[in-house]
């Protein structure tokens, strides 16, 4: 595997060998997991070469101490790429990659204005300008994102769209630990018995659906379940919402949701974020 730590050394490689190669791409934060594999899997199984980045990106932390303490682990990581098949990896440096901080900064509407832009301000915008920046030094014919961060899929699909960007999406499926906790790197910040603890989370989701189910409406759910979660002293709940697939937006009755919709939930347990969703396509 080509370890390529600066931008000139990975626009090279790019630009010689596999240039006429059909390229899929999965760019992380590292220390990776599972959820990760499985995307570069997806990418080798569809394309002839397999690109992944590795970079903690400052910009999308509206949180410093989240930034401080994010895990990271880049000798394992280039363990797990190899033994994956992954043909060359990306490890852009702060210093560089940042060396001018950008003046640009992006607005994606009613994207980002609820669940996570409404709690973590700034975060798509500094996820829309690494994910340009990385779409335009990679250029692969198609970006392997999970739908663990369905929000940011959503982002990454209209700057794509807005900008033109040669680029195909594919979101992959939601990969979990036995107990349904969803894979995370934040995860290692949790305890054991928070591991444990962070089921709820999965099984908050499913008990939603069994209400959808069984015929309550959207407003009833979550106020059920809000109230449940609020009643758990072992985690502080940020929000639990019902939202359309395509908007994002929220609607008192099912008929409204003209593409399908999810659950999504983020919530805190021993102080670390977590997100997940459960989505529901109606038709
Ligand atoms: P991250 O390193 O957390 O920025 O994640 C890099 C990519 O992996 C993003 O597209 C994530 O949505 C995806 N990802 C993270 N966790 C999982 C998971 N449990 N299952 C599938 N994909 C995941």
């Amino acid at each position: 595997m080509d370890i390529l730590t600066d931008n000139q050394s990975f626009m090279n490689f790019r630009g010689s060998k596999i240039n006429h190669k059909s390229i899929g791409f999965v760019p992380t934060m590292g220390y990776l997991h599972d959820g990760h594999l499985s995307l570069i899997k997806q990418s080798k199984l569809k394309n002839e070469i397999t690109l992944c980045s590795i970079f903690v990106n400052p910009l999308q932390f509206n949180n410093p101490e989240d930034f401080e303490k994010y895990p990271s682990n880049i000798d394992n990581d280039l363990k797990l790429l190899t033994n994956a098949g992954c043909d060359a990896v990306f490890l852009p440096k702060n210093e560089e990659f940042y060396a001018k901080k950008p003046v640009l900064s992006f607005d994606f509407g009613n994207l980002d204005n609820i669940m996570e832009g409404y709690f973590r301000p700034k975060h798509f915008s500094g996820v829309g300008i690494v994910v340009a920046k990385l779409l335009n030094i990679v250029k692969p014919n198609e970006v392997f994102l999970g739908q663990k961060d369905f929000q940011q899929c959503l982002v990454i699909k209209a700057l794509i769209e807005d900008l033109n960007i040669p680029t195909k999406i594919t979101i992959c499926n939601i990969v979990r630990e036995k107990n349904g906790l969803a894979m995370s790197s934040r995860n290692s910040r949790l305890s054991k018995v928070a591991r444990e603890d962070a089921s709820i989370i999965y099984k908050t989701l499913i008990e939603a659906q069994n209400l959808y189910f069984a015929n309550y409406e959207p407003k009833e759910i979550i106020n059920q379940i809000k109230t449940k979660l609020e009643q758990n002293e072992k985690l502080k709940l940020e929000y639990f919402t019902i939202a359309d697939t395509e908007t994002l937006q929220s609607y008192p009755a099912w008929n409204q949701y003209q593409s399908g919709f999810g659950f999504f939930i983020a919530l805190y347990i021993e102080g670390v974020r977590l997100i997940d969703n459960l989505i529901i396509n109606q038709k």
